[in-house]
């Protein structure tokens, strides 16, 4: 679905309007089925269709985006005590990133207000959908970030908003594991973009929010695009400032 037309029906879709309605009124002239429209507007903004219409989601986890949930996407998430976190929500977490093509999740993105990261796949590189770092973050925070870096970001939780966004080259953090042990890791390059695109869901930061551009593409739009406009190191040192 082109932008022009997601931005129109977005806020419909935030009052709850019964997708028919919101076919009638976009679809007049056009020779578009309600079942086309309907599949196209499920999947420009990632709707559970049941859970639009029902209040009960189909899949579990239910992914949380700007579409439905931009005030809860917006919280700050709070710090956790990790013996509090529930085998469920590490499940959920985990499934969610085996199914879905993306590099990590914070938890706030499946309805989870706590500070928890999953880190799937940091390496630009990598890109089968398999591939399953599995590295979980609890209560992470920045120690020292330095260098730049751009890229043009996407997330799950953001349609088909894709967003050019300034990271540090280098990231210092300091975090717990599941088992509430504290420790200290440096993630560089590809690997810093990715979690500091995390860092800021924590804080209810959207990549839009930052951007210094912004676009509207759709997967395959975006991997020609990014084909072309791949990650950028300008500075590998020096202090990183906002
Ligand atoms: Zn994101």
């Amino acid at each position: 679905m082109e932008r022009r037309l997601a931005e129109r029906i977005l806020p419909d879709l935030k009052k709850k309007r019964p997708l028919e309605e919101i076919y009638k009124r976009y679809n007049k002239d056009k020779n578009i089925s309600f079942f086309q429209f309907e599949e196209d507007l499920c999947n420009t903004f990632h709707l559970d269709k049941d859970y639009y219409e029902t209040g009960v989601a189909s899949n579990k986890p239910r992914i949380y985006t700007m579409a439905l949930d931009e005030d809860f996407l917006r919280k700050r998430s709070e710090e956790v005590d990790p013996s509090k976190i529930t085998k469920e929500e590490i499940t959920s977490l985990e499934t969610y990133c085996k199914k879905e093509d993306v590099f990590a999740l914070a938890s706030v993105q499946i309805g989870i207000l706590k500070r928890i990261v999953y880190l799937k796949n940091t390496q630009l590189e990598t890109s089968s959908k398999e591939h399953d770092e599995h590295q979980i973050l609890i209560n992470p925070t920045i120690l020292k970030a330095e260098g730049l870096t751009k890229y043009w970001e996407a997330c799950a939780s953001c349609l088909d908003y894709t967003s050019l966004v300034k990271r540090p080259y280098r990231i210092q953090i300091a975090y717990q594991d599941l088992s509430g042990k504290r420790k200290k890791k440096i993630f560089e390059g590809f690997a810093a973009t990715v979690l500091a695109h995390e860092l800021d869901h924590l804080d209810g930061i959207l990549p839009m929010d930052k951007a210094l551009e912004i676009r509207w593409m759709n997967k395959e739009e975006r991997i020609s695009f990014r084909a072309i406009h791949g990650y950028q190191i300008l500075k590998k040192t020096g202090n990183y400032k906002e």
